[in-house]
């Protein structure tokens, strides 16, 4: 592996972008997961899953794979954080900031796949949100939303901030969130040049903007030679890489 994003200034996002993450961030209502009878199922995947190529719960926008690097760097031993920029599987069966006890250890800056994640407890809440937009938004992002966030209930959470359920969910069918954090991915710059120019040779564009912890970590730190060799490869067969 390089050092690079050992290497680089710390940290990478400026304040004012990571006020604006936060920002999109406090939309989105808190559980409470103090009734679980296993905590931290939710983050890592059966064997069945496995199998099945399910994999909803690990891919993060690249303003959120930076904010994250940013806290490890600062909240984490050498070691740590050695091992967790080490990780390059892009699909590991269990999430690398998992902790043994069932816990995240990236709680604050969590990205949002994992804040959205049991919201609801029911699909038909689900269903309801995305009837009342019916005719109001193009029937391709209800059907998109329909099938990804029957996936995300839980019906074990305790919701924390009822009142920002309604302004959430019609935000989520909206793909609101997502629309933003891909703007803010647009602008952040935590690839080295060439990198960054060989990506672009590969799949014109200027970079990933949404993918997975272990891929980005991939492209960001394996030896430019390895990238030139192997990258055209695991993009294409790539599981979350956008
Ligand atoms: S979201 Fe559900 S499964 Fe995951 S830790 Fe919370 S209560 Fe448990
Ligand atoms: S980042 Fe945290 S909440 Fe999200 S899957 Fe990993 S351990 Fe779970």
């Amino acid at each position: 592996m390089s050092e690079s994003l050992l290497q680089i200034a710390s940290p990478i996002l400026a304040d004012a972008v990571r006020a604006r993450l936060q920002a999109v961030y406090e939309q989105v209502p808190g559980v409470s997961c103090d009734g679980c009878d296993n905590p931290g199922k939710c983050c890592w995947l059966t064997e069945e899953e496995m199998a099945d190529d399910y994999a909803t719960m690990y891919p993060l926008y690249a303003i959120e794979y930076a904010n994250i690097v940013d806290y490890v760097r600062a909240h984490f031993d050498a070691d740590r954080q050695r091992a967790l920029l080490d990780v390059v599987d892009e699909r590991p069966q269990r999430c690398p900031f998992l902790t043994e006890s069932g816990g995240c250890s990236i709680h604050p800056v969590r990205p949002l796949t994992c804040r959205t994640y049991g919201v609801l407890n029911e699909v038909a809440q689900v269903e309801t949100v995305a009837a009342s937009v019916k005719g109001k938004l193009s029937q391709h992002w209800i059907s998109s939303f329909l099938s990804t966030e029957r996936y995300t209930v839980c019906d074990l959470t305790v919701l924390k901030d009822a009142e920002k359920v309604d302004a959430h969910m019609q935000t989520m069918v909206a793909f609101g969130y997502e629309r933003e954090l891909i703007e803010m991915s647009d602008t952040v710059d935590w690839l080295d040049a060439d990198r960054q120019v060989m990506f672009e040779k590969i799949t014109g564009k200027k970079g990933p903007i949404r993918w997975t912890w272990g891929g980005f970590n991939a492209l960001a730190q394996s030896s430019l030679s390895r990238v030139k060799k192997h990258f055209e490869n695991v993009w294409k067969t790539s599981f979350l890489g956008e």
